[in-house]
């Protein structure tokens, strides 16, 4: 039996700005918040009163501001304290909270206060007919969808990855509520932070390209990687990987497409040596074109594929760089 009806998101901030998956949470759950005639309400954590407005823009119906100096780095003792007296406080029906590396720490913790359920990256919310919110995550490799419910306690709280929902502007005349931070100073982070080094991903971010080379273990030498660099570069777009690749080291979790990467929705997808798990294509499967490079007639990405090039990618690759270059 549902008590509140209330969606409760939290927006990170960086700089006094909110983050994308944050908006994208926002943009998702105020159809959510309408059908089950409830309210959304954005929480923020951040070091200056900036930016606010974006969350009206995107959909919230108040925002929950805490403004202090500590919330500039991400501390969990800090900002677990704030969401827990915020929920305790406003008793939302559900707490959404973007995957990112912070949210991927803070989602739990808030949780565990609680006493609550946590459903992680979710693609998909629904109102079931007894007017639940339904959670869906794909489960065993991505070959089932299953619906999570969190029956017996609140906030239902689950995650959910950036790029999953598009952006929808959806304006309203909000208010802020300023967050009480003095109990900060009761608290003693385990953590305390010098100073935040950015290690900013080499190339372009793969969200933002139109273009997206993604190769695969099928890819047998150093060599080869940096052509299909090169490859990306030409198409001015980015390059992305699977899991082996960065097992090989040859690139990093950042670039890496799939259920436990980034999900991409580019307007052009090139799959080089890419077999097709379920793992890897839940995370390019709302792509444009897709075109597709293996030496197996059988592989899995070619049930995808718009574009389908059954070949030994040795002898395509060289030929495609000159023919671009040419
Ligand atoms: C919980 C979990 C989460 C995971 N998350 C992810 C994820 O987010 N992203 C991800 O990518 N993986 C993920 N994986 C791993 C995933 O299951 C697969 O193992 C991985 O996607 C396989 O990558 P691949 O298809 O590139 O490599 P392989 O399976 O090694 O396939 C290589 C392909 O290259 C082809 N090939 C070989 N040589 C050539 C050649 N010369 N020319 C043309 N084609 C050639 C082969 O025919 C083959 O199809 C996850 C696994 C688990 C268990």
């Amino acid at each position: 039996m549902r008590d509140h009806e209330d969606i409760l998101v939290f927006t990170e901030f960086k700089d006094g700005h909110p983050l994308k998956v944050g908006l994208e949470i926002l943009s998702k759950a105020r159809g959510l918040a309408d059908e089950m005639s409830g309210g959304l309400y954005a929480m923020v954590l951040t070091d200056r009163a900036d930016g606010f407005d974006m969350l009206f823009k995107y959909g919230a119906d108040r925002v929950y501001a805490g403004i202090d100096e500590s919330f500039r780095y991400y501390t969990g003792a800090y900002f677990s304290r704030m969401a827990v007296s915020l929920v305790e406080n406003i008793k939302p029906y559900a707490f959404i909270i973007g995957a990112t590396a912070m949210g991927s720490m803070f989602a739990p913790e808030v949780a565990a206060y609680l006493k609550t359920g946590l459903a992680a990256h979710v693609i998909d919310y629904k109102i079931d007919h007894a007017g639940n919110l339904v959670q869906v995550v794909p489960s065993f490799g991505s070959r089932v969808a299953a619906e999570i419910l969190t029956p017996h306690s609140r906030p239902q709280m689950s995650t959910v990855r950036p790029g999953t929902f598009e952006l929808k502007e959806n304006l309203r005349n909000g208010s802020i509520v300023h967050l009480d931070t003095s109990e900060l100073d009761y608290i003693a982070p385990r953590v305390t932070p010098l100073g935040f080094e950015e290690v900013k991903p080499e190339g372009m971010p793969l969200e933002d390209a139109e273009v997206v080379v993604v190769g695969g273990g099928g890819i047998e030498t150093r060599e080869d990687w940096e052509n299909l660099k090169e490859l990306s570069r030409l198409l001015n777009g980015a390059l992305g990987c699977t899991r082996p690749i960065v097992d090989k080291g040859w690139s990093d979790e950042a670039h890496m497409v799939g259920t436990s990467g980034k999900t991409i929705k580019p307007k052009v997808y090139i799959g080089i040596a890419v077999s097709g798990s379920s793992h890897h294509i839940t995370g390019m499967k709302d792509s444009g074109l897709v075109i597709a490079i293996n030496k197996d007639e059988n592989a899995p990405i070619f049930d995808v594929a718009d574009i389908r090039i059954v070949a030994d990618y040795k002898e395509i690759l060289p030929a495609l760089l000159s023919m671009i270059k040419g």
